[in-house]
């Protein structure tokens, strides 16, 4: 399966909200004349000043879930690393995995030689998973347990022969402080090639959402100056130019 990235749900009205509890911090005002009074061109001019500041904390009222399908479980590892962030993934201890489905890296793709290799691994990784579920369910009855709970506990030990490559499904929420710092690091040249196209594409969604917001959405060098020092890519221009310009 193709990745599938989905912007499933977001904070209504994320812009205007931030832009009221910023506002909060400084008016004499209660929240509902905020609300009431804030027009779009105050939003803007607000929200920009404040992204100006690097004033962060009201941009965390708002949040962003995404369903992903068809990633790695190497991009889920990385993609948990992120901890300020809340996860539903998938899981291999009680969903059996008939014939798993896998991820084959581009590299991997064009090279018929690694691509058979990678076949043959994929292929026998599912061979042995079902034959250990096979001999452990049996051990499993064989000592009283009924044949679900046995194929279970089965299960969950032989998915331990499963590879980073296998195709899996997660649901996450980011807050937009959260999602920014998401991007600095994911979207960077740096970053791998599978959670890179991931994060991209997120850049995408939430650019239609909240555009002002996520105006400098990107690496951190699309905002500022590039933090890898020795490891820069020397790509700041282009960066610039793909994020700022909406070319992704
Ligand atoms: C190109 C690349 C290579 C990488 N290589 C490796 C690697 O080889 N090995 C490896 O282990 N990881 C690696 N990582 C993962 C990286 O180190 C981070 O764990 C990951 O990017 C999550 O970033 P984060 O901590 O900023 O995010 P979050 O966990 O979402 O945290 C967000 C921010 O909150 C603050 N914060 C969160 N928790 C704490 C805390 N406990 N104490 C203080 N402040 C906190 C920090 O300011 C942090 O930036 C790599 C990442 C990238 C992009």
């Amino acid at each position: 399966m193709a990745l599938k990235v989905k912007l499933l749900q977001y904070t209504p009205e994320p812009e205007k909200l931030i832009s009221a509890a910023a506002k909060l911090c400084y008016s004499s005002s209660g929240v509902d004349d905020i609300m009431e009074n804030l027009t779009e061109e105050g939003v803007e001019k607000f929200l920009n000043m404040l992204m100006s500041f690097g004033h962060q904390s009201p941009i965390e009222h708002v949040s962003f879930t995404f369903g992903v399908e068809g990633v790695s479980r190497s991009l889920t590892h990385q993609l948990v690393r992120h901890r300020l962030a809340s996860y539903s993934q998938q899981s291999q201890r009680y969903v059996k995995l008939e014939q798993f489905e896998y991820i084959i890296p581009p590299a991997i793709e064009n090279d018929e030689v690694a691509k058979e290799l990678f076949i043959k691994s994929m292929e026998e990784s599912q061979k042995s998973y079902d034959e250990i579920v096979h001999r452990l369910k049996l051990k499993y009855i064989e000592n009283g347990m009924k044949e679900k709970a046995a194929e279970k506990k089965a299960i969950e030990d032989a998915r331990y022969v499963f590879p980073n490559a296998c195709e899996t499904k997660i649901v996450f929420t980011m807050n937009a402080r959260t999602l920014l710092n998401f991007f600095h690091h994911r979207c960077c040249d740096r970053a791998q090639w599978e959670i890179r196209e991931m994060a991209n594409e997120m850049v995408k969604q939430v650019k239609e959402v909240a555009p002002i917001l996520f105006k400098a959405a990107g690496p951190s060098c699309v905002a500022g100056p590039c933090p890898e020092g020795a490891m820069c890519c020397g790509k700041v221009q282009e960066m610039r130019e793909l994020y700022l310009k909406n070319k992704l």
